[in-house]
């Protein structure tokens, strides 16, 4: 089978890599180009996306900021896993927000922000302190404000006019939320096929270093909060009636957990499948996208990822820790840029923790600047 991707970085990168075994061939729409690329080596194209299109068997996304034109000839075609709407809804958290109100999912308390009006009456409804996020193309920490006092409103109102007026497309909004006091951040990454079966990764533990993922860990413990994920899962999911691989990011408070935001791909904090999980995410997306049965998602072995950020080398002898798996994507060094992923793997959360331990030894502070002390208190 064909599978075309929109988007030619490292998540179509993995799902080819994925897809090899199971003869499924993938190729990918750079939006940038215009152009069908080979995923591992983006400079063989294959003409343009019609010529994809006609390609390919199923059509999927890695990211969820494509342009709806794009989306809308997808479609047509009959082709498009998971659909477009979905992939709308996890690019505009003001669809996002409606979605997990109306099937029931708990999330923050928040308001949508379209002028000053609106901004006054979120300052005044929710409790302070407010995180406030761009709803359009915002991702990992970008187009976002945190007003923790009153007398910020008018510095950050400013900032919010001139970053809304600055839109090109008049689209732009925020969502104004209140911060929820969280224990800890996890996520859920799950498939569903054509059909309506799900199946569920296990809960993964996510640290965070300036709003981007820096390090996940899957050791399959908390049931309670696994079952309640799942649950979450299975409503947006059928709400959606999605096909493929979805994620869910989650803020733990007590025994509770609320939605922070969903991703209707495969997501960074399900890295650790390639080495932790029965199926890994990118072979169970392209199995659902392609509609063949989806794999085992149970976990095998304790599985943690380190993101690689903004270098383009780590020390070597980081291979001689046992499970060491080091995942390259391939891309030209830029400060902060997702660069590649260390997956690291115990016969239980001991071993793992100790193989962890052996790393933040190796890995150099100044590029993985928090990264040993998230790893050194874990227990
Ligand atoms: P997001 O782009 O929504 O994933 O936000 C980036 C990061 O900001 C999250 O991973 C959290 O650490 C933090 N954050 C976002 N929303 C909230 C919230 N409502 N309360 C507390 N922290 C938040």
């Amino acid at each position: 089978m064909k599978v075309l991707v929109l988007g030619a970085g490292q998540l179509a990168r993995m799902m080819a890599l994925a897809s090899k075994p199971l003869n499924i061939d993938v190729r990918a729409y750079d939006v940038g180009s215009g152009l069908v690329v080979d995923p591992l080596s983006t400079s063989t194209t294959f003409g343009d996306l019609a010529d994809g299109i006609a390609y390919a068997d199923a059509i999927t996304a890695e990211f969820e900021h494509i342009n709806h034109d794009v989306l809308d000839v997808c479609e047509a075609s009959g082709k498009l896993y998971p659909s477009s709407q979905a992939i709308k809804v996890g690019g505009d958290r003001r669809l996002e927000k409606a979605l997990l109100e109306q099937s029931g999912v708990a999330n923050a308390n928040h308001k949508i922000v379209n002028n000053k009006t609106d901004f006054d009456d979120a300052i005044s409804t929710l409790t302070l302190p407010l995180i406030l996020k761009s709803a359009l193309a915002g991702y990992d920490g970008k187009g976002q404000w945190r007003m923790t006092d009153i007398a910020q409103a008018e510095d950050i109102w400013s900032d919010i006019q001139s970053f809304i007026e600055g839109d090109v497309s008049g689209q732009q909004a925020i969502i104004a939320e209140q911060m929820v006091p969280f224990d800890r951040e996890v996520s859920m990454v799950g498939v569903r096929s054509k059909n309506g079966e799900t199946f569920a990764y296990p809960l993964t533990e996510n640290h965070h270093s300036k709003g981007v993922l820096s390090v996940s860990l899957a050791v399959n413990e908390h049931q309670g909060l696994q079952a309640q994920a799942s649950e979450a899962f299975d409503q947006i999911a059928n709400a959606l009636d999605y096909v493929g691989v979805l994620a869910i990011e989650f803020f733990q408070v007590g025994s509770s957990l609320l939605v922070n935001e969903i991703a209707p791909r495969v997501h960074n904090s399900g890295h650790w499948t390639q080495q932790g999980a029965d199926t890994c995410q990118f072979e169970n997306h392209v199995r659902a996208v392609c509609q063949k049965p989806l794999g085992s998602t149970t976990l095998v072995r304790p599985t943690a990822m380190i993101n690689v950020l903004g270098v383009d080398t780590v020390p070597e002898n980081i291979l001689s820790i046992p499970s060491v798996s080091m995942h390259w994507y391939g891309k030209t060094q830029r400060p902060g840029r997702k660069m590649g992923h260390i997956n690291v793997s115990g016969q239980d959360k001991t071993e793992l923790l100790h193989r962890l331990a052996l790393l933040a030894d190796i890995l150099p502070t100044k590029d993985f600047p928090d990264v040993a002390d998230y790893i050194n208190n874990l227990s």
